[in-house]
């Protein structure tokens, strides 16, 4: 029932801006049951497992308010995405759970437009969410499949693996910049308004990789998971890393974070398998190091200087 919202509105609400974003891809993606009943419905295909994450938004930490409401919708929806993709997972569906400081319908139709955006890329609906009043928060509920048994996680990686990473690091970071200076114009390829998930290559690691993560806190930061869930260590080559227009970067840019890329290991027989699968998805990757029987991530310049990596993002 209504938290707060004027009860007279909520069902309008819902029914104008939540009910039909993707309903094209219901059938397809097997919900039976979609917004508007108490709770839906769906089925796992045959064969499969069920991948689901959920992630909160909250502004002046995850996007600035002052962001056009279509990119904040998209950035929402696509950062819950990234955790799919860093299992390997094709996404199906989502949900959201909205909180609003009071009722706009402008706002509300340039976030039903972001949401609508990501929706028809992926060919995913929205299956169901709440809506309360209060401090704009967004919260993102995304599933997916995957192939039974074949789910990738940070904790395979092997002595000798190498590190990959796809596309490059900084655009993000440095578009915030611009954004809190106010001079980034809306760009819908912008990846930090609209990070672009993936998933037309993470989707064929799964018998290659042996372990992988989404760049969301930092790449040193992020690397540095795989490296305690493996046990492992990781040796990681700084002039290697790509970086936005080819713009040298410290450690302490690289790691940043709000890439939306993913890091993954493999194994060195590997390396040719990866260059053919990502020139035909004409996605990049660079491949920036090794894994190491140590427990940290080392960086280490052309010089052969070791240096540290500087902690990443902070949630608290
Ligand atoms: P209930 O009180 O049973 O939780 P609600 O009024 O919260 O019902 O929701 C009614 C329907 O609308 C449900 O199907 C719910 O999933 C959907 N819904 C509510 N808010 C959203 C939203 N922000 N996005 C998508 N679906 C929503
Ligand atoms: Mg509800």
């Amino acid at each position: 029932m209504v938290k707060g919202v004027d009860p007279l509105n909520e069902h309008q609400l819902i029914q104008e801006y939540f009910s039909d974003v993707g309903s094209a891809y219901l059938a397809e993606q097997g919900i039976r049951v979609p917004v508007g009943d108490d709770a839906a419905v769906l089925s796992t295909p045959k064969g499969k497992e069920s991948v689901i994450s959920v992630d909160t938004s909250i502004g002046g930490v995850h996007f600035l308010d002052s962001m056009h409401a279509s990119d904040i919708a998209y950035r929402s929806v696509s950062v819950a995405l990234s955790d799919l993709a860093a299992c390997g997972a094709t996404p199906s569906w989502f949900t959201l759970a909205l909180t609003l400081k009071k009722f706009d319908p402008k706002w509300l139709s340039n976030f039903k437009q972001g949401l609508q955006d990501i929706s028809t890329e992926l060919r995913i609906p929205l299956i169901g969410g709440d809506t309360t009043k209060g401090n704009l928060s967004i919260t993102v509920q995304v599933g997916g499949y995957i192939e039974e048994g074949k789910a990738l996680t940070r904790k395979a990686a092997r002595v000798g693996d190498l590190i990959f990473i796809t596309g490059c690091i900084g655009e993000a970071s440095t578009a915030l910049d611009s954004l809190k200076k106010g001079d980034l114009l809306r760009d819908s390829k912008n990846r930090y308004l609209r990070p672009k998930i993936r998933f037309e290559v993470s989707s064929k690691l799964l018998d290659i990789a042996s372990s992988v993560i989404d760049i969301s806190d930092g790449l040193f930061q992020d690397l540095d998971q795989i490296c305690k869930a493996s046990k492992v260590g990781a040796t990681v080559f700084l002039e290697k890393i790509p970086t936005y227009l080819s713009v040298p970067l410290s450690v302490e840019e690289i790691n940043k974070g709000d890439d939306y890329e993913i890091v993954f290991t493999t194994d060195q027989s590997n390396r040719e398998r990866i260059e053919r699968i990502f020139k035909k998805e004409n996605t990049p990757v660079s491949e920036i190091g090794l894994i190491n029987k140590g427990s940290e991530v080392d960086i280490i310049t052309s010089e052969g200087d070791f240096l540290k990596a500087s902690s990443g993002y902070q949630h608290f």
